[in-house]
């Protein structure tokens, strides 16, 4: 197979121009509408292009780009799986679109809604209580670890050590570190996971916590983990779950059954919302009954019958026998981490996809996205270390460079996969096809593979070839980020 990606270049080296830099001219500010003297601007930035030239200006910028519309996008851990349509339409009702600033009793449907997703989660991750607010994995990690410390602190033994597996997510060791701990890196044992012994000799008085992806980066299910439990709480330490990848167990089995005490989710990758590129996201947490106190303020909850007759408030048309919610301050609350309850419309579009998957489709969803992960890695030329599989495995490029192969891969049509991390296997290619692709795109995926494989390395180092944009500067691109046509005033 290959692939053509659309190609809007004027000449060698530009791609589609900037509107500001299409024919047409600025707007002319009197022309555009009709203000009362005085008010109107005597220049106004906006370039004068019409209706159709937007269209297309937007539509091929689209075209640059690679998308999990455009097809596979196995990027491990990411789990950039498709988000089916109705969760959009859902979440652009102009019932959806609330100020979080009124009184409670008109935004009961608002908070009807936050309570039962609070409910979902709970249930799914096998937690007794959620904050919606964090908006995003990293900030629900950082918020779990600031419940973790506030629980020791609150028991008056205060801990200084957060252990973390080495193939652990790089949020991991930063959130620990930001909210103040001295991070415990702990070494992973031959067959991948966590190695008891090195565990044993990682704990201590000072350990708060330990965070741990299960199944692991490496998509390995962690089989000891009653024991790393027991361990971990036997030295007063609390166990974090690093929820971003629940796509494995949903249904099946859950943290909380597991000894876990706090957890984050990631709606944004596990229950629907189009993300990448930094956003929007949203990572609730979970937390036992004991730390449910610490959540951050604003929590929802349902207004506990009185048994009385008090009029209750029906000013968004609820009937008056209708459950009646509130927000409140949990008692001990590490505070505020978000603007209001978090992320509003990301939480209607992963209420939304839970709704509507039930607990079948939930199901249905983990056992197609292990089937997935482990046909992909019994197709693939390369060296699949450890196995089997549950949401995504790990992959070596051997002697080739794994960001080339990533490179080369566009040129197949196909979105490469996360590389070079976990850092414990050589070159690696962190695979994670999800519930999503069907026979025929996972061969696809595996025909690509395959041909990379057998390529050679001057042909990998000028990939991709067949793309508009080619070898980009990637540490330009994350660290001077230029996301305005004004940053180009004056170049
Ligand atoms: C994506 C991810 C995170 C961080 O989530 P963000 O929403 O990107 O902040 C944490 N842990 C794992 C394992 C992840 O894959």
């Amino acid at each position: 197979m290959r692939y053509d990606q659309a190609r809007w270049r004027r000449d060698e080296d530009t791609y589609e121009p900037l509107l500001s830099e299409k024919d047409g001219g600025a707007v002319d500010p009197s022309e555009a509408v009709d203000l009362p003297d005085g008010m109107a601007r005597e220049e106004l930035s906006l370039p004068d292009v019409s209706e159709p030239e937007l269209a297309r200006h937007y539509t091929r910028l689209s075209q640059h780009n690679y998308g999990v519309e455009s097809g596979p996008f196995p990027l491990g851990s990411c789990t950039m799986k498709y988000n089916p349509k109705f969760i959009e339409d859902l979440a652009a009702l102009p019932s959806g679109a609330v100020h979080p600033d009124r009184p409670d009793d008109t935004l009961q449907g608002t908070l009807a809604l936050y309570a039962r997703l609070q409910d979902y989660l709970a249930r799914i991750g096998g937690m007794d209580a959620v904050t919606l607010q964090p908006p995003a994995g990293a900030a629900g990690e950082f918020v779990g670890v600031l419940v973790a410390r506030a629980h020791h602190e609150d028991r008056g033994d205060p801990r200084s050590e957060v252990v973390v597996p080495d193939t652990a997510h790089g949020t991991n060791f930063a959130s620990a570190a930001m909210a103040g701990f001295d991070v415990v890196e702990l070494p992973s044992g031959d067959d991948g996971r966590v190695d008891p012994e090195a565990l044993a000799a990682a704990l201590g008085e000072e350990t708060a916590a330990l965070m741990l992806t299960n199944p692991n980066t490496l998509g390995l299910f962690e089989r000891e983990i009653d024991e790393i439990a027991e361990m971990v709480h036997d030295a007063g330490g609390l166990l974090y779950y690093d929820g971003a990848n629940l796509n494995a167990l949903l249904g099946r089995a859950r943290p909380g059954d597991m000894g876990f005490d706090i957890m984050h989710y990631n709606v944004h990758k596990t229950f629907a919302t189009p993300h990448g590129g930094g956003g929007p996201g949203a990572g609730p947490v979970g937390v036992t009954e004991e730390l449910a106190p610490f959540l951050p303020s604003p929590h929802v909850r349902e207004v506990e019958d009185d048994g009385g007759t008090a009029e209750s408030g029906s000013g968004d048309g609820g009937r008056s026998d209708d459950p009646r919610y509130e927000r409140y301050e949990p008692e001990q609350s590490i505070g505020r981490v978000h603007g209001f309850e978090g992320n509003w419309l990301v939480l209607v579009k992963a209420f939304a996809y839970v709704a509507r998957l039930g607990d079948p489709g939930l199901r249905d969803a983990s056992a197609k996205a292990v089937l997935n992960a482990n046909y992909l890695a019994s197709q693939v030329d390369y060296e699949v270390p450890h196995g089997p599989f549950h949401h995504e495995f790990v992959a070596s490029a051997g002697d080739q460079d794994a960001a080339d192969v990533a490179k080369r891969m566009l040129d197949y049509g196909v979105h490469p996969p996360t590389t070079k991390w976990p850092e414990t296997v050589d070159e690696a290619l962190m695979t994670e096809p999800t519930e999503v692709e069907n026979r025929d795109s996972l061969d696809a995926l595996a025909d690509a593979f395959d041909a990379v494989r057998g390529e050679d390395d001057a042909t990998l180092a000028e990939a991709p070839e067949r793309t508009t944009a080619r070898r980009i500067d990637q540490t330009a691109a994350a660290r001077d980020l230029r996301l305005s046509w004004h940053d180009l005033d004056g170049e």
